[in-house]
């Protein structure tokens, strides 16, 4: 018996060479077929008379009529076939060539009454339809039934092998059989009340809709399906984690009034509510699971190191991980400062080395330690606050008593992370995830919907403005002119370099090969945050040359008395951190580095961040490399260089000359770009229809309403076994990282 379950190998129009090709898109099942759901549609849904089709050179048009002649021939090269055609009704005829289509002359005959749809042409011999889409009719007038003409067409995005043609051919068929069959799978309450098409209508209105308002209702159902399987994932996880136990880390205000006081600086009103809010939280045993977001240079570090005094100080210990090794490193030393006079011992973990830092072994306390004893130390517990990469809460590490684990720049690793490593542990260390990268508000509420957020959104008050300023290219010299005059002051400049064109058609191949999804638009901000993607590592050896090829022109014809020098993504890290160091150090005037670049690492002492290519980077990507200048109370710069005279990235770059504040830069890109653009989503993989919900705050918030309600109502969704099924089938599919 066929049924929805029935692999589409076993139709006779797929069987097995399109049951492979299809495969490739992750149909398998008849019902997955039914779930591929077109990408967009051609309008075709007006018969007019050949007449008025006449009148529409340049329009596409639909007409009806009868062939009264037809053949194939070729063009006047000779390699290109094409079958032309003359079809007729009652107001008039009008010719048709199809190219590369030599079979419909066979399949098409004279008295043959056909539906056309496509751009309607005009040549030297006359007007003419230009490869138009054509089905069989019975009559003229007839326009029931139509697939491929005469409505709203779906067109899919095609792969090699596979047309829409073909999709709409073998889709048709199987909604009128199975469409019926297919379960419901949205509570019946929530149907009701957002008035959503059920499941079965919905995936008709998709595929074949009756007009534009039915595909919307059934992608706004779909949309809504997709936002709320991922809230239940969400929510359901959180729910697990607040059955378990954290160590209860009571504050001691005397002790943190202390440290505030021991800082040269005032914490801003932020920074004061946001730790105020996670030193609460550290106070409970119910685990925290807290995002705290603030710009790059808006003082996480500090608020960071209070939630750690306070664990540490309840005798608990503390993990905190970087993304890289010069970052981990940066961390160990300013904790190592800031906690100077408390008593506490920091470990620092790197790939080769480990280090500790005593505040009891005088003033050069920090020594080198073997990874063996280093481990002993946390095991034993002598280590209070550990600093390292991702190899530091492995499940070869063990603490003696972990109470907080803090991740810097990590997206969810963190949060997935904790949660492989206590599945079946009772007590759960807090959790303190910080970032800079700006999240629109309906992603925080998707994809951070499990953590709770705390904003610092306010910058510590010497800091100056960043100058942001476009270049065009003739005043390249000027910008150059103003460069070296800073350098001769003591300055150091970054200049980010793109090469993003060796990016871009590896987006595509991966795009094809069905890796990712994703609008070409969202090129260049998937291509720069790739710090941890391996798979792109072969695109590095060619801007590696490219890097190579500007270094050279900015040491020998623009800049020949500086000191110069590249940082890329292949160095080790060792050679990175030396660079970072000496450009730290004032020993190297211009840092020439690719996007690849570690994030927030801090160099006081730039003042100039130069952007080639602006243009090809996403905003909130230039916000965050802007970010690295202007963190002292110095006037800094940040020259975005661009040849693009195209309105819409003038625009992009316009709203960075104009707006410091990372959130609405975010929120620009996703309305200028959509949602492709944003940080990062590209690598969690959200489907599309997740992805076309995510600009609309309500209908992710409704998602949200409606998942916390159910699970409130039945946690393991016993009464939807429909639901809890698809659910299952989606976790396998998403993977946040
Ligand atoms: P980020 O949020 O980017 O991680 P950091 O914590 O590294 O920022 O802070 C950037 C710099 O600002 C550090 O040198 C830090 O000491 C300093 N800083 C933090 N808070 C303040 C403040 N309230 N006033 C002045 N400087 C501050
Ligand atoms: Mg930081």
């Amino acid at each position: 018996m066929i049924s929805l379950s029935t692999n589409v190998e076993e139709l006779p129009k797929v069987g097995a060479v399109y049951a492979k090709k299809l495969k490739k898109f992750g149909i398998k099942t008849i019902q997955d077929l039914l779930f591929y759901f077109p990408a967009r549609y051609d309008d075709f849904s007006e018969i007019i008379s050949i007449q008025d089709a006449r009148q529409k050179i340049g329009e596409a048009v639909c007409v009806q009529g009868v062939i009264t002649e037809i053949e194939a021939s070729h063009t006047w090269k000779k390699w290109l076939q094409m079958t032309t055609a003359t079809i007729q009704d009652q107001t008039g005829e009008i010719k048709i060539i199809w190219f590369n289509q030599p079979y419909l002359a066979k399949s098409l005959h004279e008295d043959d009454f056909v539906c056309v749809a496509g751009k309607v042409a005009l040549a030297k011999e006359g007007i003419y339809l230009n490869n138009p889409v054509h089905e069989r009719i019975n009559e003229i007038g007839e326009n029931e039934e139509l697939t491929h003409t005469g409505r709203i067409v779906p067109v899919y995005s095609e792969t090699r092998g596979v047309t829409s043609r073909w999709l709409r051919y073998v889709i048709k068929p199987l909604l009128y059989r199975f469409g019926e069959q297919i379960q419901e799978t949205l509570p019946a309450d929530i149907i009701k009340k957002y008035k959503f098409l059920p499941i079965n209508e919905a995936v008709w209105q998709l595929h074949f809709p009756e007009s534009f308002e039915h595909a919307d209702a059934a992608k706004n159902r779909f949309s809504f399906e997709d936002l709320f399987l991922i809230q239940l994932k969400v929510l359901k996880e959180k729910i697990r984690l607040m059955q378990k136990k954290s160590p209860s880390c009571p504050m001691d205000a005397d002790l943190m009034k202390n440290f505030t006081d021991s800082l040269p600086f005032q914490l801003t009103d932020s920074q004061k509510k946001c730790a105020f809010a996670i030193l609460k939280d550290v106070e409970k045993s119910v685990p925290m699971s807290r995002l705290l977001e603030g710009d790059v240079g808006s003082g996480k570090t500090i608020v960071a190191t209070m939630a750690a005094l306070s664990v540490v100080k309840n005798k608990h210990q503390v993990a905190f991980m970087a993304p890289t090794e010069i970052l981990a490193k940066q961390h160990f030393k300013s904790l190592s400062g800031l906690l100077k006079n408390y008593n506490v011992r920091i470990g620092l973990l790197t790939g080769k080395d480990a280090r500790i830092f005593s505040a009891q072994g005088g003033p050069d306390s920090v020594w080198e330690v073997s990874k063996k004893s280093f481990n002993a130390d946390l095991e034993n517990g002598q280590i209070d606050i550990a600093i390292g990469t991702h190899s530091l809460i492995q499940k070869n590490v063990n603490f003696k008593s972990l109470g907080l684990v803090i991740v810097d720049e990590q997206h969810r690793f963190g949060v997935e992370q904790r949660a492989e490593l206590t599945r079946n542990k009772k007590l759960v260390p807090h959790l303190l995830s910080m970032t800079a990268t700006p999240i629109p508000r309906t992603l925080a509420l998707t994809v951070y919907g499990d953590l709770d957020l705390s904003l610092i959104d306010e910058m510590p008050k010497n800091r100056k403005r960043v100058k942001t300023i476009i270049v065009e290219p003739g005043q390249r010299k000027e910008a150059y002119e103003f460069i070296k005059k800073e350098v001769k002051d003591g300055k150091g400049v970054f200049v980010i370099f793109p090469k993003i064109d060796s990016q871009a058609s590896k987006q595509k191949e991966l795009e094809k090969k069905g890796k990712i999804i994703g609008s070409s638009g969202a090129v260049a901000g998937f291509a720069v945050q790739n710090y941890n993607v391996p798979s792109l590592s072969s695109l590095a050896i060619n801007e590696v040359k490219a890097l190579k090829e500007e270094y050279e022109k900015l040491s020998k014809d623009i800049f020949p008395d500086l000191r110069i020098t590249m940082l890329h993504g292949k160095m080790k890290a060792q050679e990175k951190e030396k660079i970072m160091i000496d450009f730290k150090n004032g020993e190297i005037d211009i840092l020439l580095s690719t996007s690849v670049v570690e994030v927030g690492v801090d160099v006081p002492r730039a003042t100039i961040m130069m952007i080639e290519g602006a243009e090809r980077f996403g905003l909130s990507q230039l916000h965050q490399f802007r970010g690295r200048v202007g963190r002292n109370d110095m006037q800094s710069y940040c020259f975005l260089f661009t040849t693009s005279p195209d309105q819409l990235n003038r625009r992009r770059l316009k709203a960075l000359v104009e707006s410091s504040n990372g959130f609405e830069l975010a929120q620009k890109d996703l309305e200028i770009r959509g949602p492709g653009s944003l940080y990062g989503t590209q690598q969690w993989g959200l489907p599309d229809m997740a992805m076309q919900g995510l600009s609309n705050i309500f209908l992710v918030e409704k998602t949200r309403t409606a998942a916390k309600e159910l699970l409130e109502k039945d946690p393991e969704l016993k009464e939807y076994p429909e639901l809890k099924e698809r659910l299952k089938q989606f976790e396998k599919r998403i993977h946040f990282e």
